[in-house]
């Protein structure tokens, strides 16, 4: 199969979390992560799966009133496309071992998502997102990495100013790696 898009919306709801979504057959596979994404392969993160999101809502963002299901501004924190490593995704799903390919702006290179297991996992929707070694992997920066890209990669606001309905800004996104 070819490349498919990917997504990830930074979701101020009642808690912060970025939502990881694939598309894969004409749907966005979707888990939340509490913590987001870590490009340091040491330090392993929760992807909790979540319901199948329409491939539409992959251009969302803006603020989804209180009281609705994900109320909370939602940006846009990066996007490109996906490889998985094996040629049957679906599958590699089901066995609970997906190994893939990145190419977004600000994530990239080789990652994986891997089924948490033990008894406190009988729904099987805990997940573990890691980052694999190589070139776009970077050893002590799971922090430093979330901190310095906190703007939108499609309009360059900050969650605050989506918020507040601000005009794009697209000057801040200069500074992203090609
Ligand atoms: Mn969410």
């Amino acid at each position: 199969m070819g490349d498919n898009r990917f997504v990830i919306q930074k979701h101020a709801a009642s808690r912060l979390h970025y939502d990881f979504r694939l598309e894969l057959n004409g749907v966005l596979k979707s888990w939340a992560i509490p913590k987001g994404p870590s490009i340091d392969p040491d330090v392993k993160r929760l992807a909790v799966q979540v319901e199948d999101h329409p491939l539409e809502y992959g251009s969302f963002e803006g603020t989804i009133p209180e009281g609705e299901y994900g109320g909370g501004t939602v940006m846009l924190w990066d996007r490109g496309s996906w490889k998985p490593e094996e040629n049957d995704p679906v599958g590699s799903l089901t066995q609970g071992t997906l190994k893939f390919t990145l190419k977004g702006k600000r994530l990239r290179g080789g990652w994986a998502l891997v089924r948490m297991k033990g008894p406190r996992n009988e729904e099987g929707k805990s997940w573990l997102l890691i980052k694999e070694r190589d070139d776009d992997s970077q050893p002590g920066a799971a922090e430093r990495f979330l901190k310095k890209y906190t703007t939108s990669i499609s309009t360059g606001r900050t969650m605050d100013e989506i918020r507040d309905h601000a005009p794009k800004h697209p000057a801040r996104n200069r500074q992203e790696r090609a």
